[in-house]
């Protein structure tokens, strides 16, 4: 079965091949470290994080890249409201948000370039940008990138740049804008000491810092090479950063720079983005201290096809609750069933069969441009079989493992099942009864021993003999 999804620039589905060997060199445009990050951006790096595993689970091997932009007008800003170091008010929130990640159980990638250590690189490239006459220096002493002399601009975003007032009189210095502002986009900002206080840096333009577009490719190029397989990102960088990226990436090298460009939809509230600008926002720590689990936040994210806007309910958030409570019961019960060794002598069904089924339906939705739907539901019809099997007791403690072994290979691309065998909390005095009934047995007291069983009974526990002794199940 092959891998397709669906790229932005093409407007298609297309198959996952890798450019080299068997190996896919992937950027992700990571976050902004001037605030603790969202669930909304946690949405799209839950999505990366889909796709990434998924590249694994379809057999080839991944490189992946995630930068911290530590340099923006952002953090400039936070940094000298806050009167320190532009490090020492990024180091805050780049630890809070690789704790965030543990925490939503993202896999660690390969590479997390901070924008700050790539300065001399962003540097050569405008010189490089400069040099073919695609860069100019502005009055104000900054530099841009002349979209007019870059024919493809527009290609992802599919704006159409004859339609578009372009030029050195329409341009933008700042690092963020509209759909509606096309224009000449800054590379480099010159250095102004009201706005910037002491953050700057020297180069052969003068003193300024680099545009948040031009720090993205230059990572990604530094570390993957000039041609990479995926570019990922949430819809709203699709449009300029993406778009400029392109520009400045293939202007610089004359190569195309990502073959696949895909892009998640946002987690919405009430219909509007979540976002910190609206103020309509949950930090993952809001989440957390209101009760809820990491594992709870992932699957809440994972669950909808990332093409589709999510809005975020706290009664979703219940639900994924729920959902992920039913799937622990079925682990705790295979796992029961191994324990107990249960012998089965009449079989209904073929266990080879089931789980061959349920894989081939699991990597078939994934395999659809991450349909994560239709992936999920072979999941649930194989606990609703299995249970059923269960309760006509068919499933022995070989199945029980089978089955257990299959969830964790499904798990490698969903991380969200708990393996871990949970200990009953029994009150303290039920306790005491068992260990008063074992006393009696040793002593070989049987009368005793069965009044105290009786006991513990009429208190709600069945007492199970197992292989490591006697345990205590509430009934
Ligand atoms: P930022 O820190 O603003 O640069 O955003 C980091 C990542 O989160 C980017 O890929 C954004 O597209 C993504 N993002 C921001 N807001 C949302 C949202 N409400 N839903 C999904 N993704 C988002
Ligand atoms: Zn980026």
């Amino acid at each position: 079965m092959r891998l397709k999804v669906y790229n932005t620039e093409t407007r298609q589905k297309e198959e996952v091949k890798p450019l080299k060997d068997n190996h896919i060199r992937m950027y992700t445009c990571g976050p902004t470290v001037y605030n603790y990050a969202h669930i909304g951006n946690f949405r799209t790096y839950v999505f990366e994080d889909l796709l990434r595993r998924t590249i694994k689970f379809f057999g080839m091997k991944i490189t992946q890249v995630m930068n911290l932009t530590d340099v923006d007008d952002k953090t400039i800003k936070g940094a000298i409201a806050k009167n320190v170091t532009l490090d020492a008010f990024t180091k805050v929130y780049k630890e809070a948000f690789f704790e965030d990640l543990k925490t939503l159980g993202i896999e660690p990638v390969e590479h997390y370039p901070a924008a700050t250590d790539y300065i001399q690189e962003m540097i050569v490239m405008i010189e490089g940008l400069l040099k073919r006459g695609v860069a100019y220096i502005g009055g104000d002493k900054s530099i841009y990138f002349a979209i007019a002399k870059f024919p493809r601009y527009g290609c992802l975003s599919h704006l159409h740049l004859d339609e578009l007032q372009a030029g050195a009189s329409n341009r933008v210095n700042s690092d963020e804008y509209e759909k509606d502002h096309v224009a000449d986009f800054v590379l480099w900002k010159s250095y102004d000491e009201t706005r910037d206080g002491d953050i700057f840096w020297e180069s052969p333009f003068g003193r300024g810092r680099p545009g948040w577009h031009l720090e993205c490719s230059a990572m990604a190029m530094h570390i993957l090479g000039e041609q990479i397989d995926i570019h990922v990102g949430g819809i709203d960088n699709c449009f300029p950063h993406h778009e400029n990226e392109i520009a400045q990436s293939e202007a610089y090298t004359e190569k195309r720079f990502s073959k696949v460009w895909m892009h998640s939809e946002h987690l919405v509230v009430d219909g509007k983005k979540m976002s910190k600008s609206l103020g309509n926002f949950y930090s993952l720590r809001d989440i957390l201290n209101k009760g809820f689990t990491g594992r709870e936040v992932r699957y809440m994210l994972l669950q909808v096809h990332y093409k589709t806007q999510l809005n975020f309910t706290f009664k979703g958030l219940e639900a994924a609750r729920h959902t992920l409570l039913r799937l622990d019961d079925f682990i705790s019960r295979l796992q029961e069933i191994e324990e107990k060794k249960l012998e089965v002598l009449i079989k209904t069904f073929d266990l080879q069969e089931l789980i061959k089924k349920t894989k081939e339906q699991f990597s078939k939705g994934l395999s659809d441009d991450l349909n994560i739907s239709f992936a999920l539901a072979s999941l649930f019809d194989l606990v609703r079989e299995v249970n059923l099997l269960a309760d006509k007791k068919e499933i022995s403690s070989k199945d029980a493992g089978e089955i257990l072994l299959l969830l964790k290979e499904l798990d490698s691309v969903l991380a969200i099942f708990s393996f871990e065998q949970k200990e009953e909390f029994i009150p303290e005095e039920i306790q005491n009864l068992l260990e008063k009934r074992i006393e009696a047995r040793n002593q070989k007291d049987f009368k005793q021993s069965d009044l105290l069983r009786d006991q513990i009974l009429q208190a709600g526990y069945l007492i199970e003999d197992t292989a490591t002794g006697a345990k205590l199940k509430k009934i």
